[in-house]
């Protein structure tokens, strides 16, 4: 293959990650020229390049070095693994960051009037799924021998088009599967995007700008967990208020002009701030809180 000096990121064309992914980029400081309905889009700053496929085409790309990185579901990533895999000469993937959006699970679901306990009730049934590599995995680590359907997409009718006596697909909310009078059994993967890419990263540039991805991601993802809490004490209270605060590093404090008796204290929280955890330390003695949400941080 031509060595090519500029990175080149694998992401879904059309579909659930595409907005996501898109603006996990933008936040990382990449923009693209906008050419959606092309399989190319050009990086306008840094030599980063999109390449916009099928989300099931994402693991080969990356493996056979067509592209250096790509955004991919666990469940699409695992299963390439398990199956097409690391042999043809194809370069060992892992996930180098969990991205956080696209969570969903890939699970057993039977029909709501079928008689389960447990996986052995599955032995001689017809499963259909589009993820036979995880799902045949399952069944051995099981010690299920099972008939292994596979289909490329509406899998959760089958059951009730007697194609098979259970699935294997992947559930969000489960509303799919109430729809289907089907019920989920057993969870087989807990799934989310990734950040994919080969074990090794290249030694070139592009090894460089990957790392300098990789930081700026951990920053984005960082922040976009964080708040930063700020509120005032008396210094007789300031004991009680840090106790109740949430984790972090520790919180910054600042003298209030003209009452050296009281404080500004400022704290990065990671996560969340509920409105019971401020009444919890305005009750301690802190007072003037704000939360805000963190926009950019570079430690
Ligand atoms: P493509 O045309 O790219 O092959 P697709 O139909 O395979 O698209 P989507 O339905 O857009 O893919 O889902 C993309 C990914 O979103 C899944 O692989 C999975 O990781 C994640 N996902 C999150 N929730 C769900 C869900 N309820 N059903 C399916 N995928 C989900
Ligand atoms: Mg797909």
């Amino acid at each position: 293959m031509k060595p090519r000096d500029r990175l080149r990121i694998a992401m879904q064309k059309s579909g659930r990650l595409t907005e996501p992914a898109l603006d996990l980029l933008n936040r990382c400081g990449l923009t693209f020229r906008q050419s959606r309905d092309k399989l190319f889009c050009f990086g306008e700053g840094e030599p980063v390049d999109l390449l916009l496929v099928r989300d099931d085409d994402i693991p080969g790309l990356i493996a056979q070095g067509v592209c250096d990185l790509g955004i991919v579901g666990r469940n699409v990533l695992s299963e390439f693994r398990g199956t097409a895999g690391e042999s043809n000469g194809n370069a060992a993937l892992t996930e180098w960051r969990k991205l956080g959006f696209g969570r969903c699970r890939l699970s057993i679901a039977v029909p709501q009037e079928m008689d389960y306990n447990a996986p052995q009730d599955l032995h001689g049934r017809r499963i259909a799924t589009s993820y036979p590599g995880l799902l045949g995995e399952w069944l051995r680590t099981q010690g299920v021998d099972a008939t292994v359907i596979t289909l490329a997409g509406s899998v959760e009718i089958a059951p009730k088009l007697g194609t098979a006596d259970a699935i294997c697909d992947l559930v969000q909310s489960g509303g799919t599967l109430v729809a289907n009078q089907l019920r989920e059994t057993d969870v087989l993967l807990q799934s989310e995007a990734v950040l994919a890419g080969p074990e090794a990263l290249p030694s070139d540039e592009r090894g460089d700008m990957i790392e300098l991805l990789l930081k700026r991601l951990d920053g984005v993802i960082q922040v976009r967990e964080s708040r930063l809490l700020l509120l005032q004490t008396s210094r007789t209270s300031l004991d009680a208020v840090t106790r109740l605060l949430p984790g972090g590093p520790q919180p910054t404090l600042l003298p209030v002009a003209g009452q050296p008796d009281q404080l500004m204290l400022q704290a990065l929280c990671a996560g969340e701030v509920s409105w019971r955890q401020l009444e919890e330390i305005k009750k301690a003695g802190a007072r003037e809180m704000f939360v805000l949400p963190v926009e950019k941080m570079l430690a």
